[in-house]
């Protein structure tokens, strides 16, 4: 059976004493979540020592929202993954399509990261999803499958073994337009059969999660769906209550 798994991406959201208080109020309400469901938070690289104070020894796993290309040096204003993983993250969100569109990640700096994440034992949680314009002009299958190609696929099978993967059509992303639990289900199952194309029956192990306007309202029925693992939640994860909502909706 695949891990249930929902993971709350606060991008530049809260202060940090902001975000100590959301991490507490999460911490507090996971204890309601069914064991088998992994809770993950992903609060801006300023939080990520205070907010791995506030969630030791709970049950939710602290995550960045991006590192560095590179392990160390002259690259002013980057982090890099081991010192994410100094602090105790254990997970690192990268190819967001926000990192995508407005900061110019490429799938070759995405390798990169994706390689000092593996170095430094943070598990990605690689981002694909298509544009409006895109799934409008029937390219979406196209899109997904090139985005893995050029990134998943460039991983030895025992690095693949730890990978989550999050499907976030971008035309869904903080846009209150979900995309309906047969929409996704249909790209998580191709998603699925592309990774079975390069990594046989070890994609039947790969988490895949739903991204773009996930909320309490949604989730049950998205869930529901054979291939749809979990969700990675922005603007809901902000709210403690609907983050827990969500991840009591298997
Ligand atoms: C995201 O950006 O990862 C996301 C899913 O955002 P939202 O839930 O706000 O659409």
């Amino acid at each position: 059976m695949r891990k249930q798994i929902v993971a709350g991406n606060w991008k530049m959201n809260t202060t940090p004493a902001e975000g100590t208080e959301l991490a507490k109020a999460v911490a507090e309400l996971s204890k309601e979540v069914a064991d088998n469901v992994s809770l993950i938070v992903a609060p801006p690289f300023t939080h990520l020592c205070s907010v791995a104070k506030t969630l030791a020894g709970t049950k939710v796993a602290l995550s960045s929202q991006n590192c560095a290309d590179q392990a160390s040096g002259a690259y002013t204003g980057e982090v890099s993954a081991r010192m994410i993983a100094s602090l105790g993250a254990s997970y690192v969100i990268l190819g967001h399509s926000e990192r995508r569109e407005y900061y110019g990640e490429t799938s070759e700096i995405l390798n990169k990261k994706m390689a000092q994440a593996y170095a430094n034992d943070l598990t990605p949680i690689y981002c694909v999803g298509e544009k409006l314009n895109e799934r409008e002009t029937g390219k979406h299958f196209d899109v997904v499958r090139a985005q893995i190609e050029e990134v998943v696929y460039q991983l030895a099978p025992e690095q693949f073994d730890r990978l989550i993967i999050a499907y976030e059509p971008v035309w869904a992303i903080g846009t209150g337009k979900t995309a309906t639990a047969d929409q996704a289900q249909e790209m998580h199952a191709y998603i699925r059969s592309v990774l079975a194309e390069k990594f046989g029956d070890k994609a039947a192990a790969c988490p895949i999660l739903y991204g773009g306007s996930c909320k309490p309202s949604n989730a049950k029925e998205l869930f529901a769906k054979t291939d749809v693992d979990g969700g990675l939640i922005g603007g809901a994860s902000l709210v403690a209550a609907d983050f827990i909502a969500i991840a009591k909706s298997f």
